[in-house]
């Protein structure tokens, strides 16, 4: 499966001359909630996605997703793998679990986002699951910005990544792509103007 063309092809993966709200440039902009846009290829991604999350041996009682982003990627696994789905959201900041979903004690909970970057809303909903006496037994996500190494992949570990080491995380694709700053930016150096993703209205 060529995750890349399923991403271009949604639009989720745009090519062009970005500016990202880092300040930095990029050649590609990731937009991934569209590319759930279609239920069939969240399905399709879910699917390939659990069947990794089968092979590996791994047993999952609940996938919990981190709200906004993880939602539909976290039902569509949790449906793939015929397992419970809760979500974790933010109230004032802070990630919590509300509307009556509740954890029990020992329950296997795999963290579930529709794109990992450091993974940092993943593990700060990991520890609301585990202050409720769940075990985190895993990460998963469709796509996974290369700053974790995942499952079958050769990308290193970068210092900013914020997954656990001992929990395996599953990805479909890596999406590792240069950022620069405005001064070092190839494409600004070469005459183009970066433009603001989203800048057509969303
Ligand atoms: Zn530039």
């Amino acid at each position: 499966m060529d995750v890349k063309k399923i991403y271009m092809d949604a639009d989720a993966l745009l090519g062009g001359h970005f500016k990202l709200s880092s300040g930095n440039h990029s050649q590609f902009y990731l937009q991934s909630a569209k590319v759930l846009e279609d239920p069939k290829t969240a399905k399709l991604l879910a699917d390939a996605l659990a069947k990794q999350i089968k092979n590996s041996g791994l047993e999952v009682d609940t996938v919990c997703a981190p709200a906004l982003g993880g939602l539909i990627a976290g039902f569509a696994l949790a449906t793939a793998l015929d397992v419970r789905s809760i979500f974790a959201e933010r109230v004032n900041g802070e990630m919590t679990i509300r509307r009556g979903f509740e954890v029990k004690k020992g329950e296997r909970v795999l963290m579930c986002e529709d794109i990992i970057t450091t993974g940092g809303s993943a593990m700060e909903a990991a520890e609301v699951v585990k202050s409720l006496g769940g075990e985190i037994v895993g990460v998963a996500a469709l796509a996974n910005r290369g700053f974790c190494k995942r499952q079958h992949s050769d990308v290193v570990t970068k210092p900013n990544c914020k997954l656990p080491q001992d929990i395996p995380f599953f990805a479909l694709a890596d999406f590792t792509f240069e950022m620069y700053a405005p001064e070092d930016c190839p494409m600004c150096k070469a005459g183009s103007e970066a433009v603001k993703p989203g800048s057509r209205g969303n």
